[in-house]
């Protein structure tokens, strides 16, 4: 049976890869694949609305494009406690520079900290038909001292996973996707895409 299409609303092809990973069962298709090549502005206060945001400006594309599938969207951030919970929801902005600019700053600005706890947040969107739904996934760890590990993207590197002792980037691919942030903001958003599937088949 062909999978059912999801409209993933990002332009990072790591976060659909990861999304690939997590759900083999989907179709993912990003930004790229409709043409969407529109600036969507996060304005929002929290990891939730900048979610809704995205979710909502490409299901609009998408109905105005004819293109009928369930859209999904992700906003995700590292909040720092010793930071008062920077960078949060300007993770992608904190250095003005790249993945690696970022995580520079951040263990800069983490130098002289004894409570290096942090939490990696990721809140999944998703919405077709004017419905609108988010679920958000939070895993705990700390900040490395140094960056550890070459798999992975963004602050993967200086995220210490508790459970495992691990950054992201050292556990690889396979465990950072089985206990993730977005594993878990997207496997409680699963079961809302199939029931949205099933009432789609049955209008
Ligand atoms: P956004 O959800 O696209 O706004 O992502 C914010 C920023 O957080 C990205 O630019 C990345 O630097 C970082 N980020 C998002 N997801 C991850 C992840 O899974 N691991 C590490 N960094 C991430």
């Amino acid at each position: 049976m062909a999978k059912s299409t999801l409209l993933f609303a990002t332009g990072n092809q790591d976060k659909a890869k990861e999304l690939r990973d997590i759900f083999p069962e989907f179709d993912i298709r990003t930004l790229k694949d409709v043409g969407f090549c529109e600036d969507i502005v996060e304005d929002g206060d929290t990891f939730e609305e900048n979610a809704l945001i995205k979710a909502r400006a490409v299901c609009a594309f998408a109905e105005e494009k004819g293109i009928d599938c369930i859209v999904i969207a992700d906003d995700t951030g590292l909040c720092v406690n010793a930071l008062g919970g920077a960078p949060g929801i300007f993770s992608a902005r904190y250095s003005g520079g790249g993945y690696a600019d970022n995580c520079a700053k951040l263990l800069s600005e983490m130098k002289d900290k004894t409570d290096r706890s942090a939490m990696f947040v990721c809140v999944a969107a998703m919405g077709h038909c004017g419905r609108f739904l988010t679920y958000r996934g939070e895993v705990p760890g700390k900040i490395a001292h140094e960056m550890l590990g070459t798999d992975g993207f963004g602050y993967d590197p200086v995220f210490i996973e508790d459970t495992t002792g691990l950054t992201y980037a050292q556990m690889g691919e396979d465990e950072k996707n089985r206990i993730g942030h977005r594993k878990k903001a997207f496997e409680g958003i699963r079961p809302f895409i199939l029931e949205e599937l099933e009432d789609a088949k049955e209008k």
